[in-house]
């Protein structure tokens, strides 16, 4: 097999803010530093055991144009929207939102303390994909497949291959590839990752090498060309997802939960949610 190993050509630490009503998160794709990476257009990761910093929780709040991943670490989240669609996030699940045309939806803590801990993904649709009918895959954790290619190497398959099995998500748009990858001390695993695709590694847990950079806990780094990446634990376990995606090369005008190709679908969509037509 004829690969090119891909190498992180920027690292990125993320910044602390608040979102919801005063959710305490650490934002790493989003910011000045990284202010987006094709399709790919936030990446949030939550993480508290102080009830104060996530109990009042993401009430109700519209989304146009694009899809929000949420994954679960640690927690219980009530998800509910005005289409219909209700489910319970907990530890290992996946609910991957593609909010299309209009969505209205709430993501409320359903615990009073213990852990809270996760990631919330933006993933961008393409023009022909914006105004969709809203859609809504809600996955358990029995139903993100677990491989082990290697000794010492666990590999949750959130989308995308890995070891040999597929992922539960289907976004045909951007074939992403969502991986979360936990490597026991001194394991080494060598990815596919479609070429032509944009990507990251973000560690959460202990310290990795990955295509030849060391990344502490909390660091983003993104991926260069190539077709595969090498990850290594570095003194001692770590955990890290990988998250790669067709790039769309399109126009993006943001404003705040609406994301869009130009200036006037955001003049539309705002006066579209204020007239209550989501
Ligand atoms: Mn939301």
């Amino acid at each position: 097999m004829n690969t090119t190993s891909r190498t992180i050509v920027k690292t990125v630490a993320g910044q602390a803010t608040s979102d919801g009503a005063g959710v305490r998160l650490n934002r790493v794709i989003g910011t000045a530093a990284l202010p987006d990476l094709d399709p790919f257009l936030m990446l949030d990761e939550f993480r508290s055991d102080d009830a104060g910093d996530y109990i009042a929780g993401f009430p109700d709040h519209p989304h146009r144009g694009f899809e929000t991943v949420t994954y679960m670490l640690a927690g219980r989240m009530r998800h509910g929207d005005n289409q219909g669609n209700t489910g319970l996030l907990r530890p290992g699940s996946v609910q991957w939102m593609t909010a299309g045309r209009g969505i209205v939806h709430s993501e409320m803590p359903e615990q009073e303390d213990g852990l809270m801990w996760g990631f919330q993904l933006w993933v961008n649709l393409p023009a022909r994909d914006k105004m969709c009918a809203p859609a809504y895959q809600d996955i358990d954790p029995e139903r993100v497949p677990q491989v082990s290619p290697a000794e010492g190497v666990t590999i949750r398959v959130l989308a995308g291959r890995a070891g040999g099995v597929a992922g539960p998500v289907a976004a045909p748009a951007t074939d992403p590839l969502y991986l979360d990858i936990g490597l026991a001390q001194g394991a080494a695993h060598v990815q596919a990752v479609p070429q032509g695709h944009n990507g990251f590694v973000y560690v959460f847990e202990g310290k990795a090498r990955v295509g030849g950079t060391v990344l502490p806990r909390g660091t983003l780094g993104v991926l260069g060309p190539g077709d595969s990446i090498e990850a290594v634990a570095e003194d001692g376990p770590a955990r890290l997802i990988l998250v790669a995606g067709r790039p769309l090369g399109e126009p993006v005008v943001k404003y705040g939960p609406f994301v869009m190709n130009t200036e006037g679908e955001i003049h539309q969509a705002i006066a579209d949610y204020q007239a209550g037509r989501f």
